[in-house]
């Protein structure tokens, strides 16, 4: 299997990226952020939850992401391959993702970091919120919380 991470920043082009290699590779391409955002769009116990944490750019608890990551590796036995977009984003997330794929014989192929200015992230986030609908994006103070916690417990 061809297993990528998509490391970096909110607003670095993880999504995008994301979307060039599944159109290059074919492969499965698995955001929680999306997974989280399709839960909340229908209002699940799961996606309330999570709301709690994303409406203030604070990371949704380790064992409610794990959970939901393994599910949706496991609802797709047959891909060639995964590209991660925002996973894993805490240390026992990525022991987590290791143990994961060496029960399925398989491992960690590429991680790939992108790295963009604070500045430069700020100013595409904002610009992504004003067609993106994501309360997330629109407010400033939320943004640079993600920056912060992107730093103090991803980085
Ligand atoms: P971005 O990278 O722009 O912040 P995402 O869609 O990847 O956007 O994530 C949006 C939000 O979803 C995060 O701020 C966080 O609250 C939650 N989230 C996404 N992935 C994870 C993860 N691996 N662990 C914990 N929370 C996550």
């Amino acid at each position: 299997m061809l297993n990528i991470i998509l490391f970096g920043p909110p607003g670095s082009g993880k999504g995008t990226q994301a979307q060039n290699m599944v159109d290059k590779y074919g492969i499965l391409h698995i955001s929680t952020g999306d997974l989280f955002r399709y839960e909340m769009g229908n209002n699940t116990p799961l996606g309330l939850k999570a709301k709690e944490y994303m409406s203030k750019g604070e990371l949704v608890p380790d064992e409610i992401t794990i959970g939901m990551l393994e599910n949706k590796v496991n609802a797709n036995p047959d891909v060639q391959g995964i590209i991660f977009d925002g996973f894993p984003r805490t240390i026992p997330q990525a022991d987590a993702l290791d143990k994961f794929l060496e029960s399925k014989n398989t491992e960690v192929t590429l991680l790939l970091a992108l790295d963009v200015p604070d500045e430069e992230l700020v100013k595409r986030l904002l610009k992504r919120g004003e067609s993106s609908g994501r309360a997330d994006d629109r407010d400033e103070n939320i943004i640079k919380n993600r920056i912060s916690v992107y730093k103090s417990e991803t980085s």
